[in-house]
């Protein structure tokens, strides 16, 4: 019998590339998503329950019906200037609702849980590459939430048979290379979507949110993944807690910075449209640097990264929302999209 589990949040950016993974391993799913900013189209594998986290009563018969041997939770609100302006949301919707999640993992005795978590809550590190034991000081309710909710977690395990997996992501991008999947960018903020939305000409221009940083060309610098290789995390995560493994926090990241000159410059080259550059004064809150030091989820899961490269994640966000729009010749670098076409199946 396939194993069953439960993934919250499935149906939106991450999730739903982790269930595609997850149902080509052979693993039987249930999505549980509020769909309010996931989509049903997302949800490839599997059954989709639409239901929000804080109905606990809907959330308990979900779980007496399954019988989940474990559950991987990604649903979660993550704008941080949101949690800024509503951080009691911010509490309810990340942290009470892990709290609810547990209770249920408890009741009916689920004892394997994977858990979405954030570089936010490192705050400003004062060293990178960033390392597990760095201390955590997120800077913002968003980060605060989420490291409330990995305390709610390392706590649970600690007081219950229950073994967690928690990884910590650093900025995912890029798009399933296959054209199945994607995150649509339209009101996405992120500095990959905002320069892809400007070669889109959806967005008049790009700004660069501080040029005064201490790092070589003045502008903030992070780590960025692509969300195909943070999916195959999960599946790892999820396989090491089958064979018996403990509980562990793990960085989600390549070790490797690119600033936001850099990036922009990329989407450049690759989509081959020049489009504008303004230089802004910082947005509150953003740390210089971020990096992964990413040693430990190789070691530890096994992990290996097959998409670690930013024109990959740059072109596959291209490549997918192109196909979402019907745009085929925006690119000047048309070769590498025409090859990801060409890969679909
Ligand atoms: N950034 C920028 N212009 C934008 C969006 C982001 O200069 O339109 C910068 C931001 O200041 C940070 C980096 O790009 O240095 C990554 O920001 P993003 O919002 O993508 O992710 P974060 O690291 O804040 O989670």
């Amino acid at each position: 019998m396939k194993t069953k589990v439960l993934v919250t949040g499935g149906a939106g950016y991450i999730g739903s590339h982790v269930v595609r993974q997850l149902g080509e391993a052979g693993y039987d799913v249930v999505v549980y998503d509020n769909c309010s900013t996931g989509s049903p189209k997302a949800v490839l594998h599997g059954e989709l329950i639409i239901g929000d986290l804080a109905d606990t009563d809907r959330l308990y018969q979900v779980f007496a019906k399954h019988r989940f041997s474990a559950v991987l939770h990604f649903a979660a609100s993550l704008i941080v200037p949101e949690s800024v302006a509503h951080p009691l949301d911010y509490y309810s919707n990340n942290t009470r609702n892990t709290l609810n999640l547990l209770r249920c993992c408890h009741v009916l005795d689920v004892n394997q849980f994977i858990f979405s978590s954030t570089a936010a809550v490192y705050g400003e590190p004062e060293e990178n590459p960033v390392t597990e034991s760095t201390p955590t000081l997120p800077i913002n309710p968003y980060g605060r939430s989420k490291l409330m909710s990995e305390w709610l977690i390392q706590d649970h395990s600690l007081a219950s048979r229950m073994r967690y997996v928690t990884l910590r992501y650093f900025n995912v991008g890029g798009a399933d290379p296959g054209g199945r999947l994607g995150q649509s960018l339209r009101n996405v903020t992120h500095l990959i979507a905002a320069a892809c939305n400007a070669a889109l000409k959806r967005q008049s221009e790009v700004k660069i949110f501080g040029t005064d940083f201490p790092t070589p060309d003045g502008t903030g610098i992070r780590d960025y993944i692509h969300v195909e290789d943070l999916a195959s995390a999960h599946v790892d995560a999820l396989r090491y807690l089958e064979a018996g493994g403990e509980s562990q926090t793990l960085n989600c990241g390549y070790g490797k910075g690119y600033s936001v000159r850099q990036v922009i410059e990329r989407v450049k080259a690759i989509s081959g449209v020049d489009f504008p550059v303004i230089e802004a004064e910082r947005r509150p809150g953003d740390p210089a640097c971020v990096t992964a030091c990413a040693e430990k989820i190789s070691q530890v899961l096994g992990w290996q990264p097959q998409y670690n490269d930013l024109d990959t994640i740059v072109y596959t966000t291209l490549a997918w929302e192109m196909q979402q729009e019907n745009l085929p010749s925006v690119t000047g670098n048309r070769q590498k999209l025409v090859l990801i076409n060409k890969e679909r199946p």
